[in-house]
């Protein structure tokens, strides 16, 4: 019993496919209900099982219905992937707030709010589901571990990820929930095209001669992550694209 912020495309699509493909039950969280509805029907094409849950993460209201239909649903929650997000670049100087304020409230407290809802279906699962371990996996960014010029905000709302994960899995390892960080570099997705034309060029430049990763290589670490035996606690996953330094 899965559920993946962020489906509709991306890494969170490739990622509710790999888990599906695994036999999990996926709740579909995200937007743009098209889409969801599309991926459903690929899932339930191939004999698994998925749940459109149409929702606006950065509403805590709508992160927490959305945890709580995806439970009610599936019979319970195991596996969460915290995916949802956006990447909006520049410098600091001049920047429009607003951007600031989207990363923030999607990176930053959509993925505490789909924590916080889900935590308790975790714990349970892990107590006394037939895994007898659960999985809360957060999409933080190669952004998370270092600072670029030009990624100062983003870069913020990375690093949070990164601490708020790990004070989490402090917190919550002992009772077999796993909290782990996947950090990937640049991938081929539809995340770089909500910037800013100007920031857009930049980034082009920058990758012109590196083969990007594929969603599908960041599902591959997910997918890794949550079929570890149950003593195994995997941390933190760092995925570059071979070519990007
Ligand atoms: P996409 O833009 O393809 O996917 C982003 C997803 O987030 C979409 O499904 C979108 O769905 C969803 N989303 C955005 N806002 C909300 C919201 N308010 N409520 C619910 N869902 C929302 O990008 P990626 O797949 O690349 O990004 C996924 C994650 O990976 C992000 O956290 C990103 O920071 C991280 N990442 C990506 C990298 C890359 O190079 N692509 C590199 C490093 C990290 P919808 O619009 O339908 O709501």
């Amino acid at each position: 019993m899965a559920l993946v912020t962020g489906a509709s495309s991306g890494i969170g699509e490739a990622t509710s496919l790999a888990l599906a493909g695994l036999g999990a039950a996926v709740a579909l969280v995200a937007r743009r209900a098209d889409r969801l509805e599309a991926l459903a029907r690929r899932i339930r094409g191939a004999g698994a099982t998925a749940l459109v849950v149409v929702a606006d993460i950065t509403h805590q209201d709508e992160a927490v219905a959305a945890i709580e239909r995806a439970a009610e649903d599936l019979g319970g929650l195991d596996i969460v992937v915290n995916n949802a997000g956006v990447m909006l670049l520049g410098p600091v100087v001049g920047a429009p707030v607003e951007e600031w304020q989207r990363m923030v409230e999607i990176n930053v407290l959509g993925l505490l709010y789909v924590a916080h809802a889900a935590l308790p279906y975790l714990l349970g699962a892990a107590e006394t589901g037939p895994r007898r371990v659960a999985d809360l996996v957060n999409i933080s960014s190669v952004a998370g571990r270092e600072t670029r010029n030009g990624s100062a905000a983003y870069n913020g709302t990375k690093h949070a990820v990164g601490a708020f994960s790990d004070g989490l899995r402090k917190e919550v390892t002992e009772r077999h929930v796993r909290v782990s960080l996947i950090e990937p570099g640049a991938v081929d997705t539809e995340l770089a095209g909500h910037n800013r034309p100007e920031i857009l060029a930049g980034m082009a430049q920058r990758f012109a001669d590196v083969e990007r990763l594929q969603a599908g290589d960041i599902a591959d670490a997910v997918a890794y992550i949550v079929t570890r035996p149950r003593h195994v606690a995997i941390n933190e996953i760092l995925v570059r694209p071979t070519q990007q330094v």
